[in-house]
């Protein structure tokens, strides 16, 4: 196809000579059609290592990008078109039944799931849903042990909703890891000081 041919020389130009050739707005405009009549490009091109700004008519934001984006990898509107590990986790969630509670912000970032087969809402970071931990923690990992004091099963539930590990409480807390293991394992009896402690971050992050 005569366009094609044509891409892939313009495309070879800007590797080769990217810097000593200067492109004209036309010349940009004309790689950025792919986007169509939504976008309008207010901020004259200068290379494309520099950036440009569009008004996108259709969300009514500016998109601000590296043009080299929008010649050699066709990117669209940021606030519009959702990231590639946004739309993993959708498509993950989607083929495992899950419910989305929060909003995404990143792969390690902890977003509530709630999974339709049970209902129970617990958070976890995207990264370790899909590569990790599919189960839900109160459905999995919580067989209570019958020599644990009532109110530590209660705190291992909030613990394993919230994704925290022993140790991540204890840096929190200030307490040894050993401690916290103690008390989840039955080998002590958590003291007033602790369940006061433990009461307050437990009200404090539901
Ligand atoms: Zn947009
Ligand atoms: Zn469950």
């Amino acid at each position: 196809m005569e366009l094609g041919k044509r891409e892939i020389h313009d495309h070879e130009r800007f590797i080769n000579y990217g810097r000593e050739h200067r492109y004209s707005n036309d010349w940009f405009l004309r790689k950025a059609s792919y986007l169509g009549e939504d976008y309008e490009l207010l901020t004259d091109y200068k290379g494309c290592k520099y950036k440009v700004t569009f008004y996108h008519k259709k969300c009514g934001k500016l998109w601000t990008v590296r043009a080299g984006g929008v010649v050699l990898d066709h990117y669209h509107c940021v606030h519009c078109f959702r990231s590639r590990g946004e739309r993993r986790l959708i498509k993950f969630c989607k083929d495992n039944n899950i419910e989305i509670l929060s909003e995404y912000a990143g792969m390690k970032a902890k977003v509530k799931f709630k999974p339709k087969s049970c209902n129970h809402e617990f958070y976890r970071s995207p990264s370790d849903l899909i590569w990790g931990t599919k189960e839900c923690p109160y459905c999995n990992g919580l067989r209570p042990k019958e020599n644990v004091n009532s109110f530590i099963l209660e705190f291992i539930k909030w613990r394993k909703i919230h994704g925290w590990t022993q140790a991540d409480i204890a840096y929190q807390l200030k307490m040894s890891n050993h401690t916290i293991s103690d008390l989840e394992r039955g080998y002590k009896e958590p003291n007033k000081e602790q369940i006061s402690l433990f009461k307050y971050y437990m009200d404090f992050y539901k």
